[in-house]
């Protein structure tokens, strides 16, 4: 499995770097953001370094399905009852930060800071 030895997830990802964990199975790890824009906001992550969906190939489709069904249900579990947005930002245009793969989930009563 690739991974790149100076990217911060890959580091939160190998526990060099600490985070507040939500889930974690053998393919994805799940913490809450650090600056986080609503009262709930998680990022997923593949354990896997790949930058953007863009690089993503075809073998990542049962991870990629497993990230979205996972939204919900962790969203259910931070006590979020009224709806929650799913947000990938990739590449420049799409303000991506770090570059490794993540999906936002946001939830909890509005107003949120921002997205
Ligand atoms: P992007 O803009 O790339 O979609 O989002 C990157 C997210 O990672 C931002 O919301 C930012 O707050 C979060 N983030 C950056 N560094 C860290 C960190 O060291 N720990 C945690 N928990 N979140 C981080
Ligand atoms: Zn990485």
């Amino acid at each position: 499995m690739s991974a790149d030895p100076n990217c911060i997830f890959c580091r939160i990802v190998r526990g060099e770097i600490p985070s507040k964990k939500a889930y974690e199975d053998d393919e994805v790890l799940v913490f809450h953001d650090i600056n986080p824009a609503a009262p709930v906001h998680l990022l997923m992550v593949p354990k896997e370094h790949f930058e953007t969906l863009a690089d993503a190939r075809p073998e990542h489709e049962h991870l990629l399905g497993k990230m979205m069904l996972l939204a919900p249900r962790l969203a259910r579990e931070q006590g979020v009852t009224n709806g929650f947005r799913v947000v990938a930002n990739n590449g420049p245009d799409g303000g991506q930060e770090v570059y490794h793969l993540h999906m936002h989930v946001l939830g909890g009563p509005r107003p949120w800071k921002r997205l």
